[in-house]
């Protein structure tokens, strides 16, 4: 077995206390030779100050980052370098383990890294549950040992569980406090149960949501359990309008696909602030920029991440839709699993663009599953397709994703299709 940072004996002294803990039933994890690929991907690392220190302290750990990658720490994130046309923690040794955790031991290296894949949230119950990210194809898979016996010891290695917000917002600005917005969570779940497309539900659940939120009394700040009660009764009796298939992407798609799928692609995946050893900047922002208009367009050759070869744009057309087919029901089961792990509630924010994440999450997954297809010039997805496509939402959106750190351009977008119901049903018609 290879891990870049296995604990090899339990670490940290902090006492967890006789909280419940839970996770997915019959879920499986351990490190394996994978290799390495959450010490290699584009994204930011975060530690703390007091880990910032603990590493800007060190000599050998100095000299191992060099001066920028000092520089990157001090801002607490872990400098990534190129590598193969990925980035790669700078601390990653050649033989895919981490020098950090072989010099100093597991406790020494970030909270983040020692913890994952596992995050923990309180629920509205006080449980604290796990998080398990499905970016990891140890947990993608079900692979290893069962996971309960796990908890305490990550839990202690990540620290403090986040929180769920203890209030969500509608559109027009009324508060509904966390036992109001569960319910209607709950809600989300069960249909998310129902077998159906979950591009037509999400269609449905949008409706179904502005139903709720229209009927809900004007003028008050906050919702009394009542009027909630009686909102909810009326959205249940609304209207449905079906989803019907767009042929080809919106407009609103292709900037979807562009921004998030084509930071996947080389070299944008690269670009990236906490990387050293930088390259000629306008060459990259040149080609990278070429990544984002074949996105838009729908035409030329990219090489993304997690797809074994570079394919033309154009060969997914080929490939059919599978929302509404078996491979859907993944789809829908993980989407499920996103509305009861509970962490698209830990930021106070309009209620409905939990919907919108959802949403947002079903179309990368679906194109992303069939990109990988193409590039295999394949017409259909295989459930190998669909579970990476959903470790890809779980990168750019569900999991491991800070919506307030996206670019104006992804705030915007998720603005308009938050509050325009055309542009939102053709972006999830693209992929239904
Ligand atoms: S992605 Fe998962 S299996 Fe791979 S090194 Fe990281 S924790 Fe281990």
């Amino acid at each position: 077995m290879v891990c870049p940072h296995m604990a090899t004996k339990p670490s940290g002294k902090k006492k967890v206390s006789a909280t419940k803990l839970s996770a997915p039933p019959s879920q499986r994890f351990e490190c394996r030779d994978c290799p390495a690929r959450c010490c290699r991907l584009p994204w930011s690392i975060r530690f703390s100050g007091e880990e910032a220190q603990r590493y800007l302290s060190d000599p050998w750990v100095r000299e191992r980052a060099g001066r920028e990658g000092a520089q990157v720490i001090e801002r607490g994130v872990l400098p990534m370098r190129e590598k193969d046309r990925r980035l790669e923690c700078v601390f990653l040794d050649e033989d895919m383990l981490c020098s950090l955790q072989k010099r100093f031991g597991h406790s020494y290296i970030p909270r983040a890294c020692q913890a994952f894949p596992f995050g923990f949230i309180h629920d509205e119950e006080n449980a604290v549950v796990a998080q398990l990210s499905r970016l990891c194809p140890s947990i993608r898979d079900n692979y290893g040992e069962p996971v309960d016996k796990q908890l305490k010891d990550k839990l202690r290695q990540k620290g403090e569980p986040e929180r769920m917000s203890k209030a969500m917002a509608t559109l027009k600005g009324m508060i509904l406090s966390q036992p109001q917005y569960i319910r209607v969570a709950r809600h989300w779940e069960e249909q998310l149960a129902a077998g159906a497309s979950p591009a037509a539900v999400l269609a449905r659940l949008y409706d179904w949501m502005y139903a709720f939120e229209g009927a809900l009394p004007h003028g008050s700040e906050r919702a009394a359990d009542a009027a909630v009660q009686a909102a909810l009764e009326r959205a249940h009796a609304s209207e449905v309008e079906p989803l019907s298939p767009r042929p080809s992407p919106s407009f609103h798609a292709r900037v979807l696909f562009a921004y998030l799928l084509g930071n996947l692609c080389y070299p944008s995946r690269v670009r990236q602030a906490h990387r050293v050893e930088q390259a000629p900047a306008r060459l990259q922002a040149l080609r990278s920029f070429g990544n984002k208009a074949a996105w838009m367009l729908g035409r030329g050759t990219v090489d993304m991440l997690f797809v074994p070869r570079p394919f033309k744009l154009q060969r997914v057309r080929a490939v059919e839709r599978f929302l509404s087919a078996e491979e859907g029901a993944l789809v829908s089961e993980y989407l499920r699993l996103v509305v009861q792990r509970r962490n698209i509630f830990i930021q106070p924010r309009h209620l409905l663009a939990g919907v919108l994440d959802l949403s947002l999450a079903t179309v990368v997954i679906s194109r992303f599953a069939r990109c990988r297809a193409a590039a295999e010039e394949r017409t259909r997805v295989t459930p190998d397709d669909v579970r990476e496509g959903i470790g890809v939402a779980e990168l750019l959106l569900l999991s491991h994703a800070n919506v307030s750190e996206q670019g104006r351009l992804m705030k915007n977008l998720r603005w308009l299709l938050l509050t325009n119901r055309e542009r939102f049903r053709h972006v999830l018609a693209t992929e239904a």
